[in-house]
């Protein structure tokens, strides 16, 4: 059987990353920016004020107090018309252009206006050259290389390219990825189950699972547990970019989904991992003739996620995000372990790899790692209280509070 590391291996051997495409700036949050970023322009664009008050000469200024002539009043949004010679000055609103002459804003807060005259009267201490002053280009100068290719957009590279005017980038677009639910026993999540009955819990669970790591779902609703059913829906599933299935996987008499898959042609790359939950997992390709695979276009790829909700959760936190994220072109899409302190004592069991949910609670000396009380792959409550699920090697072991242990945050 396969290890994690093995399975992951054979993910990413599989799948390439789309082909560039340009979206609108206002989707492009959580994506992988495709082309270097050079500022065509000066940030800020002229010598801007950084404060509300006068624009005056620093000799004028030098010896902390002075009564100057008020020429003008600009507000951001305007500018000016006249130049500030000895004597002067003119009333400026931060955001506004300093006008030729100036080479200081004293703070409104340092001054004292007389209306009948004209006059304000200075007494400050902003007296150097520059005080209160964002000169053009000093944040960024046109040429100059602002965001590299590969760059994950967050808000702040957004906030730069509007600024920027970039209205749309080219990134690696949003997967696709149908969901379909699988199971005789399910009912729609707003209905009451009959006894024998339960809800479809996955389908909502991995629609948010999806969104979270970036990707666009596509609920399909439940399957039955039936050949004809269950064909048409993986038909339809296959349009998208990616297919999820959750159920059907594993030995059981009705597990009909790995051998409808490959009736649909789909061919199987694994099936099983050791690794708990989520033995049974299923992956496999679908790939059109014809067409050019290494784009990514139109290469389907399926997971086939045991139905058991917290396989599911785990399955598709492993293996299914890190096909997402490569197709994204996301450096590193496999699951990031980190370390930390385990705060109690543990004993694990078991010749799997278990990936145990459990509260990160982070500290100035790093992460503590509290395991939740958990009653397996059914029991899907606790991982309502977890935001990681800590990593425990196949083996049996017993861990000591302190002791240093994997984990994979959530
Ligand atoms: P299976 O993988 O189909 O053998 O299902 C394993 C367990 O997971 C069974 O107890 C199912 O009832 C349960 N299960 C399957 N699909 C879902 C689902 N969509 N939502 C919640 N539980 C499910
Ligand atoms: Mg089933």
């Amino acid at each position: 059987m396969l290890t994690v590391d093995a399975a992951l291996a054979a993910i990413l051997e599989h799948v390439q990353s789309f082909a560039p495409n340009a979206c609108p700036l206002s989707d492009a949050l959580g994506l992988t920016l495709a082309e270097e970023i050079v500022s065509g322009q000066d940030s800020p664009p002229f010598d801007k004020a950084l404060m509300d008050g006068y624009a005056v000469r620093s000799v004028d200024v030098r010896s902390g107090t002075a009564t100057l002539d008020v020429i003008e009043e600009i507000t951001a949004g305007r500018t000016p018309t006249k130049p500030i010679e000895a004597g002067q000055a003119t009333r400026i609103m931060t955001g506004a252009p300093i006008p030729d002459g100036a080479d200081v804003v004293v703070r409104v807060e340092h001054s004292n206006f007389a209306e009948d005259a004209n006059q304000v009267h200075l007494e400050t201490t902003d007296q150097s050259p520059g005080t209160s002053i964002l000169r053009r280009g000093a944040a960024m100068k046109s040429g100059e290389t602002i965001l590299p290719a590969g760059r994950v957009l967050g808000p702040q590279e957004i906030g730069v390219l509007a600024e920027l005017g970039q209205a749309r980038v080219s990134v690696y677009r949003r997967p696709k990825v149908a969901v379909l639910a699988t199971g005789d026993e399910l009912v729609p999540i707003d209905e009451t189950p009959r006894p024998g009955q339960i809800r479809n819990s996955n389908e909502t669970m991995l629609c948010a699972q999806l969104r979270r790591a970036g990707a666009e779902p596509v609920p399909l609703g439940i399957a039955r547990d039936d050949r004809e059913d269950l064909a048409a829906k993986i038909r339809e599933g296959l349009k998208a970019d990616i297919l999820i299935l959750s159920g059907g996987v594993s030995a059981g008499k009705l597990d009909l989904v790995p051998s409808e898959l490959e009736a649909a042609g789909v061919r199987e790359v694994f099936h099983k991992v050791r690794v708990k939950p989520g033995k049974p997992i299923w992956f496999g390709v679908l790939d059109e003739d014809g067409k050019d695979v290494k784009s990514g276009a139109s290469r389907r790829f399926v997971f086939g996620l045991p139905g058991n909700p917290v396989s599911s959760m785990v399955c598709f936190e492993l293996f299914a995000r890190t096909a997402i994220r490569r197709l994204m072109n996301i450096d590193h899409p496999e699951p990031l372990q980190k370390t930390g302190q385990i705060t109690i004592n543990f004993q694990h069991s078991g010749d799997r790899p278990t990936y145990h949910p459990a509260k990160i609670h982070w500290t100035v000396a790093g992460p503590r790692i509290i395991p939740l009380p958990w009653q397996g792959s059914a029991d899907l409550r606790a991982t309502a209280d977890a935001n990681a699920l800590a990593v425990f090697p196949a083996g049996d072991k017993s861990y000591q509070q302190g002791d240093i242990i994997g984990f994979v945050q959530l």
